[in-house]
């Protein structure tokens, strides 16, 4: 990296952003601490951004009122939702105006009629028939019945195009793990042998859409989200330059036990506003800013700490995924990952 670069924020690399919701810019009902004002100033610097969500439910519209609510910059265009890629997907395939049962909630049945084609859905009676519908748009809705995946199975059993929203198979709640949209895609498909199309996040289609809107090349598009599995693995997939953010729910022991490498792993979203080295590696241990830490064994020795945990965390990130891509085991990965965990979770500045 040259010296230009270090000292520019990280964001000045790139003219656009893919930014995760959830666990990123607030926690169910909450804020995320200055996420809103970063992404303000982001927005002044230029850069363009674009929320991406998995949530099929929600209309984009109703999105961005919750996001401009929280005081970041959002209108219902900076909203690209899995519903829509859904749909954009099905209009490339079919006729203007071609008829597709929305399987799923409000968010479908708008993202169909925007995308120029007709949302067909069950009624009380047996539904449509496959004479009137052409292919099945599958997202999570909170009102749909038996009846309903009825009607999708015998539209489907003629070979129809599916397209899923998104296969994340649970749905967190305040009490837990309840069943996700991927766990009624599993439904169908098990009483069918066949499986959707899937568009949401990991899936490239959700970020295709998300450039188009942003008008970005994709080597100058940043792609931020706190979870491992869809965020940072569908930034691979899709060929973007990742920031995995430490607000959300995975932690460094969730990383290390994965195959992927974000391209940096930052606090939360002010970081982006903030200069980004890369880990030096010297002779048996890694350094970043003022943090140094060697690997003993198994054991993530913090040699060295820092006023600001993110810079251990960076320092003991970057040995361990070294030592990942060695070929060491999970489990002792994980153990050693865990002090890192701690540290956060102990910081002051944790927003968990
Ligand atoms: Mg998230």
């Amino acid at each position: 990296m040259d010296t230009e670069t270090s000292t520019q924020p990280l964001i000045a690399r790139y003219d656009g952003v893919v930014c995760d919701l959830d666990g990123v810019v607030y926690r169910g009902a909450d804020a995320v601490p200055g996420a809103a004002k970063a992404l303000q100033d982001i927005v002044a610097r230029g850069v363009r951004v674009v929320y991406a969500t998995n949530n099929a439910s929600r209309i984009p519209s109703e999105v961005a009122t919750q996001i401009a609510g929280l005081g970041a910059p959002a209108t219902a265009s900076d909203v690209v939702s899995s519903a829509q890629a859904g749909a954009a997907r099905l209009a490339t395939d079919l006729s203007p105006g071609a008829a597709v049962l929305a399987l799923g909630g409000e968010g479908v049945v708008e993202a169909l009629r925007d995308a120029g084609l007709t949302p067909v859905v069950v009624g009380d009676d047996e539904g449509p028939g496959p004479d009137v519908v052409d292919a099945v748009l599958q997202g999570f809705g909170k009102e749909l019945r038996v009846r309903d995946f009825e009607t999708a199975a015998r539209l489907l059993t003629t070979g129809m195009p599916w397209v899923a929203t998104n296969d994340d198979a649970t749905l967190p709640l305040p009490w837990g793990q309840s069943p996700g949209n991927g766990a009624y895609v599993d439904l169908l498909a098990l009483a069918l042998g066949r499986r959707p199309l899937v568009v949401g996040k990991p899936h490239p289609p959700l970020y295709g859409l998300a450039l188009e809107r942003l008008g970005t090349l994709a080597a100058r598009t940043l792609a931020v989200g706190d979870r491992i599995g869809t965020d940072i693995v569908g930034a691979e997939a899709a060929d973007l330059d990742s920031a995995w953010v430490l607000t959300g729910v995975d932690r460094p022991s969730d990383l290390v036990a994965s195959a992927s490498s974000p391209t940096y792993v930052v606090a939360s979203l002010a970081d982006l506003l903030r200069p980004y080295a890369a880990p030096l590696a010297d002779a048996g241990g890694w350094s970043y800013g003022a943090a140094r830490v060697v690997l003993d064994g198994d054991d993530l020795v913090v040699e060295r700490g820092s006023a600001d945990p993110i810079e251990v965390v960076r320092a003991g990130l970057a040995a361990l995924l070294a030592s990942r891509d060695e070929g060491a085991p999970s489990e002792h990965l994980r153990r050693a990952a865990a002090t890192l965990d701690g540290l956060l979770d102990d910081s002051p500045t944790s927003t968990r």
